[in-house]
């Protein structure tokens, strides 16, 4: 069933053709006849009749001037003679009939004109230059005249002849052409099976970019048989370029073709009857005829839909990781800060402090650089707690750190140290400096205290020491001490005062002597012990002299 409708569906158009072309020619040949073109068979049977009848007449004449009767008998020859003749009669001057030949009476009918028709001839037989008998001879009625339209009937004969006959001669060579004209004719079928063997798509196009050759592989992707593709224009199959838009580039095959070169790479894009777009990378190569004249190409494609979308998910997995990585270095950045950093102020834990430390006063040793080191410690703070409590004294300890750092540089160490006693390490910085810094620090926390708290309190203040690179410290616990045995200084002689680490006050003096000290411009806040001279150089108190 299925065999013989591909049979059919192959011979339906071949017969379309056939029949039209049968139809043509029929039309032709009604109207070559029509316009005069074929010979006219009525014009010429008529001048025959008409030439049987002058040839007749003058026989008559001759005949019935010398033997009537011989004249009757030749009449009845000629009658049986020629079949065109019907029947013949001799009709006398009067109308009379007196001799006939067959049933002419009946044949000739009631037809009284002298003049003669096709069919009904008449022959004036002369004696004595007189008509005296006229011979009447009834002709068959013309072919033609049985026919409409005036044309022949061999006309007709002829087109039915070809309508048979014209048809099947006509299909015939229809098929062949079409045979010939067959574009799987083309490639012979050995080089179609080999390329079916290829994993690849391939098409061979002609000259005119029509499909060749399609195998299997590329007809399979398209969800098409090859035969289906055959006689198509490669650019007229559904491409899209890498924007999934239609392409406007001129097409790899056509530029191959023009410029006689491979054109190797292209990206092609190809939605297929699944609703799937196939990416292809296409490549294309000029087939080249006689005199090197480009006379078709082959292409073949590179189905790389997979390899593009494990390429995407490829991409986005290195763009997940990206973003993992990004968020791993922040959460270690923040780990890092909070193992770094005390919780209650941000300073640098005591740790992380010393680490750092350790490093900016290997630096500064190496360099020469000035490098000093405060530390800072709320007067009287038990009282704070105590009087207002552990929170309120924790926001004050805030507050001390808040202003250490809007004091430093961006480089310089905050460090807790314990309780409510900071450590700053200020590299670069020269003692005087330092000083100055620490004074800004004690003037701050004085201040705001106030600000914030008011009359009400608590109104805080805070001791500071100083102490720098400079002063010949070995390594950072030294130069700490120094800073730390300074601000002790400044606690013992009256707190609220910055102390630098006078060198020459190695420990804690044992006797007290009252000294005063003057910080920043100011009147001499409190009194404070110095250190009592153990080797008889000149002890005093250090002098804070700021620029403030
Ligand atoms: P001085 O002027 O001599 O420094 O007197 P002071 O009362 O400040 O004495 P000290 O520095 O020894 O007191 C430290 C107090 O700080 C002891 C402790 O109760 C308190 N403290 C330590 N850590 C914290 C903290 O994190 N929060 C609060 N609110 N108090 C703390
Ligand atoms: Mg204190
Ligand atoms: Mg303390």
């Amino acid at each position: 069933m299925n065999k013989l409708t591909k049979k059919i569906s192959y011979l339906l158009p071949a017969m379309r053709i056939s029949f039209t072309l049968v139809l043509l020619t029929i039309s032709l040949l009604l109207i070559g006849e029509l316009i005069g073109f074929a010979p006219n068979e009525r014009q010429a049977e008529l001048r025959a009749r008409k030439l049987l009848s002058e040839s007749l007449a003058i026989q008559f004449s001759i005949i019935a001037v010398n033997a009537e009767s011989q004249f009757y008998h030749f009449l009845e020859v000629i009658v049986n003679r020629d079949n065109a003749i019907l029947t013949a009669g001799i009709r006398n001057n009067d109308g009379d009939l007196v001799f006939h030949v067959g049933n002419h009476a009946e044949q000739w009918g009631d037809y009284n004109s002298q003049k003669s028709t096709a069919t009904n001839i008449l022959v004036p037989i002369i004696k004595e230059g007189k008509t005296w008998r006229t011979v009447e001879l009834k002709f068959a009625p013309l072919d033609y005249d049985k026919f409409p339209g005036n044309i022949s009937s061999s006309i007709y004969k002829l087109a039915l002849f070809i309508l048979i006959f014209g048809f099947f001669a006509y299909l015939f060579f229809v098929l062949r052409t079409l045979k010939q004209l067959d574009p799987t004719a083309v490639v012979p079928e050995r080089v179609n099976a080999a390329f079916d063997t290829l994993a690849e798509g391939v098409l061979i196009l002609d000259e005119k970019e029509q499909i060749v050759l399609a195998n299997k592989a590329f007809a399979e992707k398209l969800g098409r048989t090859a035969t289906s593709l055959l006689g198509i224009k490669a650019s007229k199959l559904d491409w899209k370029d890498k924007y999934e838009d239609t392409v406007k580039e001129i097409f790899p095959w056509i530029s191959a073709m023009q410029s006689g070169k491979t054109n190797m790479g292209y990206k092609l894009d190809l939605p297929v009857s699944s609703g799937v777009v196939k990416k292809f990378v296409v490549n294309c190569a000029p087939i080249f005829g006689d005199h090197n004249k480009v006379q078709g190409v082959l292409i073949t494609f590179q189905d790389v839909t997979l390899l593009e979308q494990k390429n995407i998910e490829l991409s986005s997995l290195v763009s997940q990781l990206e973003t993992t990585q990004i968020e791993v270095t922040q959460q270690n950045k923040e780990l890092h800060f909070l193992s770094t950093r005390d919780p209650l102020t941000g300073c640098l834990n005591r740790r992380a402090f010393y680490e750092a430390f350790g490093i900016e006063f290997a630096k500064a040793k190496k360099d020469g650089t000035e490098l000093s080191c405060l530390m800072a410690d709320i007067d009287h703070f038990k009282l704070v707690n105590d009087n207002y409590g552990h929170s309120r004294g924790d926001d004050i300890i805030q507050l001390l750190a808040d202003i250490l750092h809007s004091n430093s540089r961006k480089n310089d160490l905050v460090g807790r140290y314990g309780g409510e006693e900071f450590c700053v390490v200020l590299p670069g910085l020269s003692a005087n400096d330092a000083i100055s810094v620490a004074e800004r620090i004690r003037l701050g926390i004085m201040s705001d205290s106030i600000r914030i708290y008011g009359e009400g309190g608590p109104n805080v203040t805070a001791s500071l020491g100083v102490a720098s690179i400079f002063d010949h410290a070995e390594n950072p616990a030294e130069l700490n001490d120094q800073a730390d045995q300074a601000l002790y200084v400044a606690k013992e002689s009256g707190r609220n005062q910055v102390i630098r680490w006078d060198p020459y006050q190695e420990r804690l003096p044992e006797s007290e002597e009252e000294t005063a000290v003057s910080i920043a411009g100011l009147q001499p806040l409190v009194t404070a012990r110095s250190a009592a001279p153990s080797d008889e150089k000149e002890r005093t108190s250090s002098t804070v002299e700021t620029d403030r």
